[in-house]
């Protein structure tokens, strides 16, 4: 429990409730009220207070100072880096930066914590009030407040699983420097939280400071769940603890709103507790209640001086900020005419937005979009392909496009080559050469193999006189009888004149 807000503070702000949003119960309709704490591990090759090394995977209790065993003596050091990487992602998050912060100690005991404390930020954290703007797949915007960012050291490991009667500790993430990112009780259904979690997490990788790696642990939620009757006080909350894919949150909340809203209905109270969502049965389960909470006793670490922050300092990082989410799909609407939603889906990687920005270069955005959002998204989410796996170049998908413009192959045709491109990293122009998949636009060709099909067909001739939409069928058997490489514009004007049909009818 660490949010900063009071019930007070939560019920002033107000937000209408959005009819589709709500959850229908026996008694009427409910509404969720939903804010998240996200722990958001530091891309930093040191921990926070040690220089042992953070790298994943390492052989247990092999990453492991004596700070960070919490061996007597030892003092901790706090890492620069980790500290600029937090201001950063306060800058990035439209955020206050407070230049003077504090760093507290969080009395409590556990196995995997030598300290005895965790520390950690309380009273003055190191950021204070931002926001992010999520775009909804419906086209709303919704902006999601941030409480706080503050900055503390991770615990290390329990396993439970190594031997029959014993549990042991690897410490090698004791001490890794974590932001905790709190936002304000902005969210309203499972589906914006995701949308949160998402945002938050391309945010932070544009940034550069946390990778956002959720199966690896650098990024998990803590989610708070509550339920009212629309217009009424904010409901008790509970808890759900660490959960750690995007898919599990929006599980995790809809099961416990409903369960919430069973208990309500049933005339029972929410009791507030921590909770845990199990990814196997799709629940969440009760872990500890209020009454057997942590006291944990916060008070300034004696160890550490207050952190204080140069003004320069931090206009020297504000300089070095890349383009933002949000900036990026302003300036591609804007500079390069694309819808929002085309925007939105580039935005969600940089290496996207860079890729298509590549292959964009001098040539027809909107064809471009069409073919990035499309097919070649396709070919990677199919194949779970990165960008940088991508056997298709920006160059080469831009070479196929120009075949395209200049009428060398079909669109129908560039899907073909697209697919076989994918396959073997080879460029459009040597396939279409080595296939023979040049587009036909040669009005004898074509007009010979109008004559075959008319010849074949006077039935559909005669039909097609009474019923001009039939012509359409005729397209069909010419691209067929051509192997797809008739110019399709050609076919249509020469089968206009052969018909008798006016060619924009
Ligand atoms: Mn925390």
């Amino acid at each position: 429990m660490t949010t900063m807000v009071s019930d007070f503070e939560r019920a002033m702000r107000k937000r209408e409730p959005r009819e589709e949003d709500l959850i229908r119960g026996a008694t009427g309709d409910w509404e969720i009220i939903l804010g998240l704490e996200v722990h958001a591990q530091v891309t930093s090759q040191a921990k926070l207070f040690s220089a042992s090394s953070t790298k994943f995977g390492a052989e247990q209790n092999s990453q492991v100072s004596f700070v960070d065993a919490a061996m007597p003596g030892m003092l901790p050091v706090i890492n620069r880096y980790c500290v600029e990487q937090a201001v950063r992602t306060g800058l990035g998050l439209k955020a206050q930066i407070n230049l003077r912060s504090v760093f507290d100690r969080k009395n409590y005991f556990y196995p995997d914590l030598p300290q005895g404390y965790q520390i950690s930020q309380f009273k003055q954290p190191i950021v204070g009030e931002g926001e992010v703007v999520l775009d909804m797949p419906d086209g709303r915007t919704v902006v999601v407040g941030i409480e706080r960012l503050h900055l503390e050291q991770d615990a290390g490991k329990s396993l439970h699983d190594q031997h029959p009667s014993m549990s042991f500790v690897d410490l090698n993430r004791s001490g890794v420097a974590l932001m905790e990112i709190v936002s304000k009780p902005d969210m309203r259904s499972a589906e914006e939280a995701r949308a949160y979690v998402t945002k938050l997490r391309t945010i932070l990788r544009y940034l550069g400071t946390c990778d956002g790696n959720m199966e690896e642990g650098s990024l998990r939620a803590d989610v708070n769940v509550s339920v009212r009757k629309a217009g009424t006080p904010l409901g008790t909350r509970c808890e759900i603890k660490n959960v750690n894919s995007i898919r599990f949150i929006g599980q995790a909340i809809e099961y416990e709103a409903r369960r919430q809203i069973d208990i309500l209905e049933d005339g029972g109270a929410i009791v507030q507790e921590t909770r845990l969502f199990d990814p196997k049965t799709g629940e969440t389960r009760s872990m500890r209640s209020k009454e057997e909470a942590h006291d944990y006793r916060y008070f300034p670490d004696p160890d550490l001086l207050p952190l204080v922050l140069k003004q320069d300092e931090v206009d020297v990082i504000r300089a070095s900020l890349p383009e933002l989410p949000d900036e990026k799909k302003a300036r591609l609407i804007s500079a390069y005419g694309l819808s929002a939603y085309d925007a939105t889906v580039l935005i969600g990687e940089s290496a996207r937005a860079d890729f298509f920005e590549a292959v964009a270069k001098g040539r027809d955005a909107k064809l471009v979009a069409n073919w990035v959002t499309g097919d070649f998204f396709a070919a990677l989410n199919r194949e779970g392909h990165s960008i940088e796996q991508s056997p298709v170049t920006a160059k080469q998908l831009g070479e196929l496009l120009d075949l395209i413009s200049d009428g060398t192959i079909s669109g129908r045709i560039a899907k073909q080559i697209f697919d076989s491109m994918y396959k073997t990293g080879r460029d459009p122009s040597k396939i279409v050469e080595e296939e023979g998949l040049r587009q036909v636009t040669d009005f004898g060709a074509i007009e010979a193999a109008i004559d075959a099909v008319i010849a074949a067909n006077p039935d559909k001739v005669e039909q097609t006189k009474v019923k001009p939409q039939l012509a359409g069928w005729f397209v069909g058997q010419v691209m067929k009888s051509t192997s797809g490489k008739a110019n399709p514009q050609v076919v249509n004007e020469i089968l206009a004149r052969k018909l008798g049909l006016s060619s924009d009818g």
